[in-house]
C-alpha cells in the first residue's frame, strides 16, 4: 500500500531568531518565530509524514499551548512524529520539498538539510529533495518577513 501526504507551514522572520531548516542553521540577519525553535521545514515535514499515515497534525500531538513544546528542537519533534508513523508499519519512499523566503540562498546548505532529513527518516538522502524559491519581491515572503515550506512524501507498508 501507497500514502501520500502533504504538509505546509509559515512562520514569520524577526530579529535575534536562529534561521533553520531541518535543524541547520542558515546564516541570516533574521530567523523564525515560534513556540518551539520555528523549523519551517521541519514542521512541514511533520504534518506530511503523519498526513500520510492518517495519525493527526503536529498541532495535535505537540500543542502549542503546552510549555513541555516552547523552544522544542523541531528536529526531536520529527524524530517523535516519525516513531508513530513507523509503528504502524511505514516507511518514507521518497520526500520532495520547496522553500520560499527571500534570502538566504538555500543550495550552499541543500546537502545538509537532506542529510539531516534522512537521518530522522531512516532513509538514505538520495530519496530526498529540496528546492529553493523566492516569491520575487511580493507579499509578505517577497519583503523578508516570512519563510513557507511545502512538503509531499511517499509512504509505503
Ligand atoms: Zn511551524
Amino acid at each position: 500500500m501507497i500514502r501520500i501526504g502533504l504538509g505546509w507551514d509559515l512562520h514569520r522572520l524577526v530579529p535575534l531568531r536562529r534561521f533553520l531548516l531541518a535543524g541547520v542553521e542558515l546564516e541570516a540577519d533574521r530567523g523564525e518565530l515560534g513556540h518551539s525553535d520555528g523549523d519551517v521545514l521541519a514542521h512541514a515535514v511533520i504534518d506530511a509524514v503523519l498526513g500520510a499515515a492518517a495519525l493527526g497534525d503536529i498541532g495535535t500531538l505537540f500543542p502549542p499551548s503546552d510549555p513541555k513544546w516552547k523552544d522544542a528542537d523541531s528536529m526531536e519533534l520529527l524524530r517523535l512524529a516519525f516513531s508513530k508513523v513507523k509503528e504502524q508499519g511505514w516507511r518514507l519512499s521518497n520526500l520532495d520539498c520547496v522553500v520560499t523566503c527571500e534570502r538566504p540562498k538555500l543550495i550552499p546548505y541543500r546537502e545538509r538539510i537532506r542529510a539531516a532529513l534522512a537521518a530522522a527518516l531512516d532513509v538514505g538522502p538520495e530519496v530526498i529533495f529540496i528546492k529553493g524559491k523566492t516569491a520575487e519581491g511580493l507579499g509578505p515572503i517577497g519583503e523578508g518577513a516570512a519563510v513557507e515550506a511545502e512538503a509531499v512524501c511517499l509512504l509505503e507498508r
